[in-house]
């Protein structure tokens, strides 16, 4: 048993994902690179969560952390924060950033499957931003996120739609014509729809809360948060207090 969950838990990653983001790795803070618009969402993402509950203090795990640009975020709120991902390169990155920012936070290479069965049910929060869609499958993500976190604790997700005007924004337009990622970054089918997120976090035993959409207008260069979810959005969960959950 314990064996078939490692290697379902080696299965769940893309290597041509993960060859990908390291070789951006060393332009993560960098705030004119490919990963600008992670920059300027931050704020946002950072509010959204904060709004939903407080971080002080709080055992937070954030899934696909990349360079940290989220975890370091949440770590100055006062949260201690656990940064998890698959590129050796961007953790190195993270690592070194952190000790700038005079930061403490622990950076793992472990998968949330594989962190998820060492540390069920530790952490208070669970991240899991614009990394569902790299994942071959996403659901099994969702199923880790859910074990990871406390009964009562609070998850949030974050991920692109599958729709004609998705594809449109997040392909044709961030990736080729506004170049504000590198084309290749993204791949349409494997972007989800809100509708799948909500049966996964379901199937998982979580309580999903607000829906929201990330909104970009590349004349202004500004970034919302609001209705439109047809592209890019947030979803904010709970894990119900009872533990209600199937073990
Ligand atoms: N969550 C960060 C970075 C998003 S980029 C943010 O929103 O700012 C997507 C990240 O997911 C990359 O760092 C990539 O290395 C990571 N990733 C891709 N597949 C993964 C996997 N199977 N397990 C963990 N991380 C993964």
């Amino acid at each position: 048993m314990n064996m078939n969950e490692s290697s379902a838990a080696t299965v769940n990653c893309d290597d041509a994902e993960i060859r990908k983001f390291e070789k951006l790795a060393s332009r993560w803070w960098d705030p004119n690179s490919e990963f600008r618009p992670l920059h300027e969402i931050n704020p946002l993402r950072v509010g959204f969560i904060a709004g939903k509950t407080n971080l002080a203090g709080k055992r937070i795990v954030d899934i696909g952390c990349g360079g940290g640009i989220l975890s370091e975020a949440l770590a100055r709120q006062g949260a201690e924060v656990t940064g998890i991902d698959m590129a050796n390169a961007s953790l190195a990155v993270a690592r070194l950033h952190q000790l700038e920012s005079g930061l403490q936070i622990r950076y793992e290479q472990i998968s949330a499957e594989a962190l998820a069965s060492c540390e069920p049910g530790s952490f208070d929060i669970v991240t899991c931003l614009e990394m569902l869609e790299h994942v071959p499958d996403p659901r099994a993500v969702v199923q880790a996120c859910a074990s990871l976190v406390k009964p009562g604790g609070h998850l949030f997700f974050s991920t692109i739609n599958r729709n004609p005007k998705s594809y449109v924004f997040a392909i044709l337009g961030a990736e080729y014509t506004l170049k504000l990622l590198p084309k290749g970054t993204h791949d349409y089918g494997r972007f989800i729809k809100p509708s799948e997120l909500a049966g996964w976090t379901r199937e998982a035993g979580l309580d999903t809360g607000e829906l929201i959409g990330m909104s970009y207008n590349p004349l202004t260069r500004r970034y919302w948060l609001g209705r439109d979810v047809d592209v890019n959005y947030l979803v904010h969960c709970t894990r119900p207090a009872d533990g209600a959950q199937t073990p």
